[in-house]
């Protein structure tokens, strides 16, 4: 058997990490401008947290989670989302007692067994914030624009964006309407499919985000929960679509949206592009009222959201430029002992010195060598034993096509060469 990746789960190649990375940076010091600081839970959790904390009926923990046991036989889970690890560390770490508000944010793998297809796979990376503390919507609106500046830094196309947004309400508010929910659709439960016949016994709201077409032609008629919140969810509401507008960020209300999550509470929210296809949604959340309590935690209102990575560098389908990376590329031009030595140490130097530097270690014609170095570095560097008889190198600016012959010492200071080689090619 040839040994493969395990299907839905993919390497991302070095023509793609440049982009990533980009991504990250981006997302880094974003997250940091609006005073959030970076969580690393582990990818491994006790399979009972995400039942408990996402729901043991929904999707995520019912049908997709990866569930094993360790040697000892205690039931592990590799997270498929990381809101639960974030409120089960808040908890762990007792970090309500140092600040009012506590501002976190993640990055890192996360695991469903999934159909994959185009947008979804079975190890994807998400990027999300967590804001636990506060009950007040302009903080809902503070998350929402937070995940609308990521798109304007990025470069996105925001017209190409829309925000959808809805209210569940709170958990009394979703027991009345769970009731509502069910006697619209029990009439309809012969057009349902057979998940959400399931669904309509357990979790009716699951019901409200099949993507199944005939469940979505009954769903579409379904009574919206922000008709059925009491008036402090109602007022939350209002709130939260006040300071959206203030902040300049057009959305729509979407009664059908009611995520995949059990956790959610009042505001739910989805940033969603016409350029993903049928898995539009970039990004998600809402507000989590209950889980900080949930877990063990004093009673701490949260909002939060979490967003895919692979559907955000899909959007950015950028080329990776393949900009050459390094600073010199080292090539020795004879397998002497003392050019091979010289070139270790000239390549050290350039290391310590800060640059981003290496050499050719597979000997080739001296013309491979330089299409090699051309693809990787500014700058090639020849070392023979002449050049070291004479304790210099010669150098040669790939993109100028120039070369000249520089101290070793001068080396260390690409910039310094290349400057002078290319006022020689002016001159
Ligand atoms: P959720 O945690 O389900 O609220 O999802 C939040 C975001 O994570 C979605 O909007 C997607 O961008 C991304 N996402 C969720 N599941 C997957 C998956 N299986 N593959 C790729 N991205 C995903």
């Amino acid at each position: 058997m040839r040994l493969a990746s395990v299907r839905g789960m993919r390497d991302i190649l070095p023509a793609e990490t440049g982009l990533w990375q980009g991504v990250e940076g981006a997302i880094r010091e974003l997250f940091g401008r609006y005073a959030y600081r970076e969580i690393r839970p582990p990818v491994v959790e006790l399979a009972e947290l995400f039942a408990r904390g996402v729901g043991a009926e929904t999707d995520i923990v019912h049908k997709e989670m990866y569930v094993f046991p360790d040697r000892k036989g205690q039931m592990l889970a590799l997270r498929p989302e990381a809101t639960a690890s974030v409120v089960r560390a808040y908890v762990e770490h007792a970090m309500h007692a140092g600040s009012d508000l506590v501002k976190l944010y993640y990055l890192g793998p996360m695991f469903r067994y999934e159909k994959p297809q185009m947008g979804r796979q079975r190890q994807f990376h998400q990027y999300g914030v967590e804001a636990i503390g506060s009950l007040d919507p302009a903080l809902d609106a503070e998350v929402a624009d937070l995940a609308a500046q990521l798109v304007a830094d990025l470069g996105l196309d925001r017209a190409r964006l829309r925000f959808r947004v809805n209210t569940i309400g709170c958990a009394a508010d979703r027991e009345g309407y769970r009731g509502v929910l069910l006697s619209h659709l029990g009439p309809r439960a012969v057009g349902l499919c057979s998940d959400c016949r399931r669904r309509l016994e357990q979790n009716p709201l699951r019901v409200l985000d099949c993507k199944v077409p005939s469940c979505r032609e009954i769903v579409c008629e379904a009574p919206s929960s922000a008709d059925h919140v009491c008036s402090a969810c109602a007022e939350h509401f209002e709130g939260f679509k006040g300071h959206m507008e203030a902040l300049g960020l057009s959305y729509e209300q979407d009664a059908t949206l009611v995520r995949g999550l059990d956790y959610y509470t009042r505001t739910v929210f989805e940033l969603a592009s016409e350029e993903l296809g049928a898995q539009d949604a970039l990004l998600g959340g809402g507000r989590y009222d209950d889980l900080v309590a949930l877990l063990g935690g004093p009673e701490t209102p949260a909002v939060g959201f979490a967003g895919g990575m692979e559907r955000l560098v899909m959007l950015l389908h950028r080329e990776d430029r393949e900009e050459p990376e390094l600073d010199w590329y080292v090539i020795p031009v004879t397998d002497d002992p003392e050019v091979v030595r010289w070139t270790s140490q000239i390549l050290a130097a350039m290391r310590r010195a800060g640059l981003a530097a290496d050499r050719a270690y597979v000997r080739k014609a001296l013309r491979k060598s330089l299409q090699v170095a051309a693809r990787k570095a500014k700058g090639a560097v020849f070392v023979g034993p002449e050049e070291i008889a004479s304790g210099a190198a010669k150098a040669r600016d790939l993109a100028a096509g120039v070369e000249r012959v520089v101290s070793l010492a001068a080396l260390v200071d690409p910039d310094a060469v290349r400057g002078q080689l290319a006022a020689e090619e002016a001159s």
